[in-house]
């Protein structure tokens, strides 16, 4: 039995990203993979603009978990195979205290393959994203945990590992996107998109129209020069964590009332 670990910042990023490797895995390989889902927030202020407020925090977090459920059946996966790590959306932060809770976590589990957003080459920058991916680096090449699982980032820009899917599989995308109702203002957005990215990713694989991509990486000594941030790279990371955008903006009182409880 291989044991698989999907990481996600929050409860709808595997969707778009790892949907059809993940369907594969779970349904169609007789049942030689155990599939955990790790969601490291509960995506508890996901949605666009002050009018929305009033239902940020617990009560998004509650919608959004049964959100996540809702898709994961899809795949079959129930949610006692679904873990929380507790931080808050937007707030996800590169610490000694995140990279201690994902290496315990990880001794604890001892996945064979983990999944996670890229933090260095990605296509999405978004701290939570960033953050997650970093950390899952740090353990490994750090050795912070006592074994060397098979590790793979989603949403990179220089993939090296493609997963091919036939035109059919975006019947499967539609289906588990819409289990996210409440992310109905972004949903539509990243759906333009990912036709063509999956058919440019298509392009790499030999006999497939479309493509799932991902970049696996190495941790031996004479390829880590790859695993290292470029200057440009470093640099525009800068750039856009200063971006208003990417900063989290969240009704105070609510924030407050959430920090409290995980405390
Ligand atoms: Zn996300």
């Amino acid at each position: 039995m291989v044991k698989i670990i999907f990481f996600q910042p929050h409860p709808d990023d595997l969707e778009l990203k790892c949907g059809h490797i993940i369907h594969y895995l779970a349904t169609k390989s007789n049942n030689m993979h155990d599939i955990r889902i790790a969601s490291i927030t509960k995506g508890e202020f996901g949605l666009p603009g002050a009018q929305y407020d009033k239902f940020k925090g617990d009560f998004l977090a509650k919608i959004r978990t049964q959100e996540l459920y809702n898709a994961q059946s899809i795949h079959g996966i129930s949610p006692d195979k679904i873990d929380f790590f507790g931080y808050v959306d937007g707030l996800v932060n590169f610490n000694r205290e995140f990279v201690n809770k994902i290496a315990n976590y990880l001794n604890k589990e001892k996945p064979d393959i983990i999944f996670g957003p890229e933090p260095i080459y990605t296509s999405y920058y978004h701290m939570d994203h960033v953050n997650t991916g970093r950390a899952l680096f740090h353990c490994i090449y750090k050795k912070l945990i006592d074994f060397t699982p098979i590790l793979y980032f989603y949403s990179c820009l220089n993939p090296n590992f493609f997963f091919g899917f036939k035109k059919e599989g975006f019947e499967l995308i539609n289906k588990l996107l819409s289990c996210h109702k409440t992310q109905f203002w972004l949903i539509n957005l990243l759906k333009m998109i990912y036709k063509p990215s999956a058919r440019f990713a298509g392009r790499k694989l030999k006999g497939w129209k479309y493509a799932e991509k991902f970049r696996r990486v190495y941790f031996k000594e004479n390829n880590l020069i790859k695993n290292q941030p470029s200057l440009i790279t470093r640099i525009s990371s800068h750039f856009f964590s200063s971006l208003p955008f990417f900063q989290a903006k969240y009704p105070q009182d609510v924030l407050k009332g959430l920090k409290k409880k995980k405390k």
